[in-house]
């Protein structure tokens, strides 16, 4: 990152700089507490790291958050409020900003929208919850579901997923691919996670009963096989759907949402 920073402003005109890493972090020690997808990154003070190797002032949040933030200064989100971003990737992650600010709470850790629960019986996620969204509809975990339909024989053997995963282990895309030619064990893959989404989608929105919600990450790329289960299982759970309903809309920075985010918040603190 500080040699990346160096190349990207040799010229040193920058007043400060916004790092946007994966949480749980604490944004006010400048701390990222653990990577749950990165092994060894625990209680690293990475803002002061890169602060002093550059002698500038710089400030850690969450990816997500920032990304909301970015998408609703910027992107998707523009002129609506509340504003909910969820990022269906890997993982999931989420943040919620309010009259263009965003909502940290007590910790800055508000947001964590992956980690609703949803199936006490579910599988896990990488924090441990029992049945969290993340468990249910990130792209982790579709992969670790077909791997372990696989291992356990329930694929049938005619299936395109099985076609597309005999030298590699099963991952979203496959599972987007397959389903995208007809493999209906893949396609109802799809459908459980968009229902999930929808599930976790109704209990922001009875929340918060948000302006507009922007979801951004990878697998929206594979909106039109999980959409539909998503908004169907809005219509069972968001009180008074759809007669005052919101918006539900792609994210349009992609994956500079966060980038974004991070040097409009870094801005208005440091400006
Ligand atoms: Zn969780």
């Amino acid at each position: 990152m500080v040699t990346a920073a160096r190349e990207l402003d040799p010229e040193r005109t920058a007043v400060g700089i916004g790092i946007a890493a994966p949480g749980p972090l604490d944004p006010a020690a400048g701390m990222v507490i653990r990577m749950p997808n990165l092994p060894g990154w625990h209680d690293v003070p990475l803002a002061t790291l890169v602060a002093e190797a550059l002698e500038l002032p710089a400030r850690l949040h969450n990816d997500a958050s920032l990304a909301a933030l970015g998408e609703a200064l910027a992107g998707a989100g523009r002129g609506a409020s509340p504003l909910v971003y969820l990022t269906v990737s890997t993982g999931i992650g989420g943040g919620i900003v309010i009259g263009g600010r965003l909502f940290e709470g007590r910790h800055g850790l508000a947001g964590e929208l992956g980690h609703i629960l949803l199936d006490p019986a579910g599988p896990t996620c990488g924090l441990g919850h029992a049945g969290c969204l993340e468990a249910l509809a990130s792209g982790s975990a579709l992969a670790r579901r077909a791997r372990e339909a696989m291992a356990a024989g329930a694929i049938p053997a005619d299936s395109v997923l099985l076609a597309l995963a005999t030298d590699r282990p099963p991952a979203a895309s496959m599972l987007a691919a397959a389903a995208l030619q007809g493999d209906t064990w893949a396609l109802a893959a799809w459908q459980d996670a968009g229902q999930a989404l929808g599930r976790g989608l109704a209990s922001i929105i009875n929340t918060l009963d948000p302006e507009r919600i922007v979801l951004g990450g990878g697998l929206t790329a594979a909106w039109d096989l999980w959409a539909g289960a998503m908004h169907e299982a809005l219509a069972e759970n968001a009180v008074t759907w759809p007669d005052r309903a919101c918006d539900i809309v792609p994210a349009d920075l992609g994956d500079d949402g966060g980038l974004v985010g991070a040097a409009l918040w870094v801005a208005e603190r440091l400006g």
